[in-house]
């Protein structure tokens, strides 16, 4: 949980960062080429390497977020009454970010920010 949003929207944004670092590191490798000739080609295939395992990284993010969502329960938002995926016992609205736990002891109460 690291941008207090809802734990499938966490997923996708990681898998996008993922692809955009991997995109970028591949035109970085073969902007190596270039730049330098001969010498600028290791330089770009090891990017090239390390651009195709970020991307492979992105596709299993999506993957994993995709298998993830079929496990997920869909309750209604009790601040917005939208349709929520929830993902374990404790996670945000995709849509107000409001947080939302099946845990009583965790529960709070509908003031809390
Ligand atoms: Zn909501």
């Amino acid at each position: 949980m690291f941008f207090k949003s809802a734990k499938i929207n966490e997923f996708r944004l990681w898998g996008l960062m993922f692809t955009m670092i991997g995109m970028g590191l591949m035109i970085f490798g073969t902007a190596g080429i270039v730049l330098w000739g001969e010498t600028g080609k290791i330089f770009a295939a090891v990017f090239m390497v390390i651009g195709m395992i970020a991307m492979l990284v992105s596709v299993g993010v999506y993957f994993w977020a995709g298998m993830l969502s079929t496990s997920a329960r869909i309750v209604p938002c009790p601040e917005c009454n939208k349709a929520t995926k929830m993902l374990g016992t404790t996670d945000r609205c995709m849509f107000c970010r409001t947080k939302l736990t099946f845990d009583p002891k965790q529960a709070t109460e509908p003031t809390e920010a």
